[in-house]
């Protein structure tokens, strides 16, 4: 079984009416009901206004995939949280990030780049698959069209990734790396652009088969989860 966390800020959702129309259970809601149609997928939620905000040393312990969408609230994240999900990651924990959590101090502390970016409300997106080879590709058109969606464009202050598996083509000629994978110790990353809170971008089956498949990517492999400490070794 893959357990995963979905950690949602489930903000917006609360403040704005249209919001909350479109996800009446919160970003994590409508995810985790994605996820939990996996018959190999055990699925929890936690959310900002929880104890440590729901990323207890118990929960992320139990956790093989953690995702995070963030936005508002990024400054007011708890450093202890931020260093405890970051040390789970260096560990083997997977991560996925989605749309504005590349800022959040999770993101920033393992990535360790400004991650800012250019961005403007209300355009369109073509989101092209440049790694068709890619698992995270699996079974993922060519071209995914997203008629509302807000423009993140380049530079994206980012290190290197391992791979860029999506494209996000923008109307006013921008371009985004929107789907990049990332090492960093034993953890695997992805980060993935498309979801502003304003549209239903998360009900749409091919975004969901690309999350389902960066879960089964991200996942830790077999025992591989350890605490990352030196060794000495005699000779
Ligand atoms: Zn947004």
């Amino acid at each position: 079984m893959v357990r995963i966390t979905v950690w949602n800020e489930y903000k917006h959702e609360r403040e704005y009416e249209n919001i909350r129309k479109i996800y009446p259970e919160g970003i994590h809601g409508c995810i985790a009901s994605f996820l939990k149609t996996e018959e190999d997928f055990t699925v929890r939620t936690a959310t900002f206004d929880m104890p440590e905000h729901g990323l207890t040393e118990e929960v992320l312990q139990e956790t093989d995939v953690l995702i995070i969408w963030s936005h508002a609230l990024q400054d007011e994240f708890s450093d202890t949280v931020a260093e405890r999900v970051q040390s789970h990651v260096l560990g083997g924990m997977g991560l996925i990030a989605l749309h504005s959590a590349h800022f959040s101090k999770i993101m920033k502390r393992l990535l360790g780049t400004s991650m800012t970016l250019k961005w403007r409300h209300g355009d369109r997106e073509k989101l092209w698959c440049i790694a068709p080879s890619h698992p995270i590709a699996k079974g993922i058109p060519e071209m995914i069209e997203l008629s509302q969606e807000e423009m993140y464009g380049e530079f994206f202050d980012i290190p290197k990734p391992d791979d860029v598996i999506f494209n996000g083509w923008f109307s006013g000629g921008e371009v985004f790396r929107s789907g990049c994978t990332f090492s960093r110790g034993m953890g695997k990353i992805f980060y993935f652009q498309p979801g502003h809170e304003e549209y239903p971008i998360y009900f749409k089956p091919e975004i969901q088969q690309i999350i389902i498949n960066a879960v089964r990517f991200c996942a830790p492999i077999g025992e591989s989860r350890k605490k990352m400490e030196c060794e000495k070794v005699e000779i």
